[in-house]
């Protein structure tokens, strides 16, 4: 089952009309979202022993991409799980494992999606790509249309990151700038999505882009031997990222892979809450109008169809959703730097800080195995430089400095 995609049809998550696997963003029948469905009797014969390759494809069987000559790669997945002992002990956990997508091919866990989504737009016959983006993914999309021959027409974000708009430059040369946040632009380019000049790589409809997401969670089950942990934080802005963990995670179940699925917790900014605040008040979700938060990703304060998808997966896993603020995420930003050596971007390290808080909070069990999802690097953030005067030394002063900082032995 190595190169063969198992996908058979779409299925809508609200009315579960079938459609003939293609293009499709919505439901005939209820404009709800659909879902891709993989003949899960053809999974359970063949169980995970059939996985071949390295990296994302390795889980082609459970992605839509039928032609293997179409599967676009720069080398992303296989990402490492890091067993995290001494965080561990400071945040008084029994064991925390971090899933970080930092090594992919542009730093971000974006590149399982592009990956799907690319392929997608060459197996569709679409001769560009578009996306709408406060810089991960744009970055992300326009180097893997490049790789696949593809224009990528890139819209980002204004406060973008200057790494971020460097890297879209040098991959495209179609960048765009929008004034706004990301909800301010999403629904103007949402309507245009249906004229079908480019292939859709939004976040918010298209099933096949946020498919190669759910590769975190075979690969967190795989790096565990198919016992995965008992939670997983994954951060949640308009859903895609923990939408499609939870999925992966509900398939291996359904298909005997694992034995059960874990409790998703899905981390949000504080000051873009909108699935927290509705999880919270039993609800509905009301979209927010929002402002700047150093978790540019996590930047939508209406999450949409597919925020009201995750709030439903979140109820039903018995998840928890939690919110940190600004300053608790740049905190923990500096302490996974500093107690594992992983440096982080804010969005990336938005869920570990949602952690820290919901177990001062006593909301989640210390003496469960944590897995938290480190969704990007932090060498694309900006940030102002430390300083960086120079010291003109001689022998003596060098060994006094030295001395003073580790000690005579
Ligand atoms: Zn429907």
């Amino acid at each position: 089952m190595n190169t063969e995609s198992l996908a058979r049809h779409l299925a809508c998550i609200d009315c579960g009309a079938v459609h003939a696997l293609g293009y499709r963003l919505q439901c005939d029948k209820c404009r709800g979202l659909l879902e891709l469905v993989y003949d899960l009797d053809r999974l359970r014969r063949d169980g995970p022993g059939g996985l071949r390759g390295a990296g994302l494809w390795r889980y082609a069987a459970v992605l839509p991409i039928a032609d293997p000559a179409q599967r676009v790669t720069l080398g992303e997945g296989a990402t490492p799980l890091l067993d995290c002992p001494r965080l561990a002990r400071q945040l008084g956990v029994r064991r925390l494992t971090l899933k970080y997508e930092g090594p992919n091919p542009t730093g971000t866990v974006k590149d399982r999606s592009s990956a799907t989504a690319v392929s997608a737009a060459l197996q569709f016959g679409f001769a560009a790509t578009s996306v709408v983006s406060s810089g991960n993914a744009g970055s992300s999309i326009a180097a893997y249309s490049a790789r696949a021959g593809l224009r990528s027409l890139i819209f980002a974000y204004e406060r973008t990151s200057a790494p971020k708009l460097l890297h879209m430059a040098a991959t495209t040369p179609d960048l765009v700038i929008y004034r706004g946040v990301y909800d301010d632009l999403i629904t103007l380019w949402d309507r245009l999505v249906e004229d079908r000049l480019f292939f859709d790589c939004g976040a918010s409809r298209n099933a096949y882009k946020h498919e190669g997401k759910k590769t975190l969670a075979y690969e967190i089950a795989e790096q565990t031997g198919w016992a995965p942990p008992d939670v997983v934080v994954a951060p949640l802005a308009v859903g895609e990222t923990f939408v499609a963990a939870a999925r992966g995670f509900k398939e291996m179940h359904a298909a005997g892979w694992i034995p059960r699925v874990p409790r998703m917790v899905a981390a949000q900014a504080a000051r873009a809450n909108a699935v927290v605040r509705a999880f919270r008040a039993g609800g509905d979700i009301t979209p927010l109008k929002i402002g700047y938060t150093v978790a540019e990703g996590l930047a939508a304060g209406d999450p949409g169809r597919k925020g009201a998808w995750a709030l439903r997966l979140l109820r039903e896993t018995g998840g928890v959703a939690g919110e940190a603020e600004d300053e608790e995420i740049l905190a923990a930003q500096r302490t996974l730097a500093r107690t594992e050596g992983i440096w982080a971007g804010p969005t990336g390290v938005a869920a570990l800080a949602v952690l820290m808080r919901l177990l001062a909070e006593r909301a989640l069990d210390p003496a469960q195995d944590i897995c938290v999802v480190v969704t990007e690097t932090g060498l694309k953030t900006e940030a102002p430089p430390p300083e960086r005067a120079g010291v003109a030394f001689d022998e003596a002063s060098l060994r006094r400095l030295v001395v003073e900082r580790l000690g005579r032995r």
